[in-house]
This record gives structure tokens, C-alpha cells and sequence, in this order.
């Protein structure tokens, strides 16, 4: 497990995938049942952005700098999440997504974390101390069937890996058919990289072979055309996503192509049912 989080923390691919988990929790918050948010690659919880490995790769600039300076009233509500872990107007750290989900919480909903990188692991106790957030160190698939079905009914389980595994899609997509077994109402999202147009089909072949009846794939492309050797975006697997959050998807998803286009470029956000 080589992967650190905090040489990536705060960049484009976060600030999609943060958005549009703000937005899937607050659609599922409509209701006052309670949820059961659960984050199998939970990360470090609270990145130093001014610290030697973040400002190594300096991609937060491309990312929460761009949606923090960028005035679209959609992106308040991810604007707020990070401002709450910042003094003033600067910015210093970025919230993982176990910092940003501990503050959508109700006190009747519930937060599991999980990180299988010992110092990581230990980051995010530190990080989590003073939530109700309980804080697992295990192998995140197994986690993520050994959750299912929740206590609450209601939920929604993030699985964000690195994918420096070369199984690690197979392992996403048989943990996922028997996660839909035990769990078939319940709201799932995955995160990936997008490397080429070429490829980037072929997961979701798999996937489609499923039959999960509801699954929405999203896909942010950064630039106009396949930029050789680089990470050319990111996408989502939504299992089961809410009406509520379906309707307010298209703006948001404007909002943040608009705000993440890197300049010359225009990008591109796609969505479609598998
Ligand atoms: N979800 C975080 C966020 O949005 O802030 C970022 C998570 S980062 C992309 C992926 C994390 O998964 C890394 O911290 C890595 O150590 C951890 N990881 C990798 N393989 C794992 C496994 N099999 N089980 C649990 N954690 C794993």
C-alpha cells in the first residue's frame, strides 16, 4: 500500500466526488429516518495543504481553490464544508470525506470509517477525535459486506481506493454484486480514475452485467481531448441514487465543469444509467 492520499488531497477529482456527496446525503436527508454513512477508504480525514507533500504536487490549485474562488451558489454547500475546517478565509487544510460527512450529520445518523494504512489509520483517529465517528483499521471489502445490511436501513457507502491493486476493480465489482445481495435498496458509490476514452468502457461492461437496476455512472473529463500519460478525470458509480439528488445533479454537474476547467479547455461531464 504505497498510495498517500495527501499528495492528492483537494484536487479536481475531490472536489466532484466531495459535491456530489454532500448532495447525496442531503437528498437522503430529506426523510428524518436515520442513515448509516459508511466510508470503506476513508483516507487520513484532514489534509495540511501547506505541508512538503501536498504543496509537492500543488493539486489542490486545480481543484478546492478553483471551486473556492469560484462564485457559483451551487458549491456553497462544498465551499462550507471546507471553510469549517479553516480559520478565516485562508486556506490550510481540506477536509477528507470523513470530515466532511461527520459534519452532515444528524444526531441520529451514524458514521463508519474505515483505513487499512496503519499511520493513516492513526491520522484519522486523531482527526475524528470529538465525533461520534466510529473508525475501523480492516481490509475495506471485507468492511464494506460485514456492514450490510445497516442498522438504520437507510445509507450510503463510499468505496474511494486508489486502485494500485491490479484486482482492485474485480474486488470492487464482486464485493459489489454480493453488497447488492444483502442490500438491494441501498445507496452505493464508487469512485475511479479516468485514464483514456479508449478504455474507460470496460469496467462498466462488467458492472452493467449485473443487473442492478438502478446505477448511474457519472464521468468528469478535464480536458477536450485525451491527454497522453496523465490522469484525464474521474467518475462515479451511483447505486441507487435518489430521486432528490437526480434532480439537482445537472446543474451541479455544470457548476463543476465550469469551475475545474482547466484554462484552453472547456471539459466535460457526462451521466448515464448503465
Ligand atoms: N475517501 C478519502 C477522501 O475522499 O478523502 C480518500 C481515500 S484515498 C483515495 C484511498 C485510501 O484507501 C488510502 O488512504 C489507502 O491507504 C486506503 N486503502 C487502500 N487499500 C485499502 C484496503 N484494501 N482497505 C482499506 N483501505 C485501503
Amino acid at each position: 500500500m504505497n498510495y498517500r492520499h495527501i499528495f492528492h488531497a483537494g484536487n479536481s477529482a475531490d472536489v466532484v466526488k466531495h459535491c456530489l456527496l454532500i448532495a447525496l446525503v442531503r437528498a437522503q436527508q430529506h426523510k428524518p429516518g436515520a442513515l448509516t454513512l459508511v466510508d470503506t477508504h476513508a483516507g487520513c480525514g484532514l489534509y495540511d495543504l501547506d505541508g512538503e507533500q501536498a504543496q509537492r504536487t500543488g493539486e489542490s490549485t486545480q481543484g478546492v481553490l478553483q471551486a473556492l474562488t469560484n462564485p457559483n451558489p451551487l458549491l456553497n454547500d462544498y465551499r462550507a464544508v471546507v471553510q469549517a475546517v479553516n480559520v478565516g478565509a485562508e486556506l490550510q487544510f481540506y477536509p477528507g470525506s470523513p470530515r466532511i460527512l461527520a459534519q452532515l450529520l444528524r444526531p441520529q445518523d451514524l458514521l463508519i470509517l474505515n483505513e487499512k494504512h496503519p499511520q493513516d489509520a492513526y491520522t484519522l483517529r486523531g482527526a475524528m477525535r470529538g465525533t461520534t465517528a466510529a473508525v475501523h483499521e480492516r481490509d475495506a471489502y471485507e468492511l464494506w459486506l460485514a456492514m450490510l445490511p445497516p442498522r438504520t436501513s437507510r445509507g450510503v457507502v463510499l468505496v474511494d481506493p486508489p486502485y494500485e491493486q491490479p484486482d482492485e476493480r474485480a474486488r470492487i465489482t464482486a464485493t459489489l454484486a454480493a453488497a447488492h445481495r444483502k442490500w438491494a435498496h441501498g445507496v452505493t458509490v464508487i469512485w475511479y480514475p479516468l485514464k483514456d476514452r479508449a478504455t474507460h468502457g470496460q469496467w462498466s461492461e462488467q458492472l452493467r452485467k449485473l443487473g442492478i437496476p438502478k446505477l448511474l455512472r457519472v464521468e468528469h473529463w478535464l480536458y477536450d481531448g485525451d491527454q497522453p500519460g496523465i490522469y484525464n478525470g474521474a467518475g462515479l458509480y451511483i447505486v441507487n441514487p435518489p430521486y432528490a439528488f437526480t434532480q439537482v445533479l445537472p446543474p451541479l454537474l455544470e457548476a463543476l465543469r465550469a469551475a475545474l476547467a482547466p484554462e484552453g479547455h472547456s471539459g466535460e461531464i457526462t451521466t448515464d444509467w448503465l
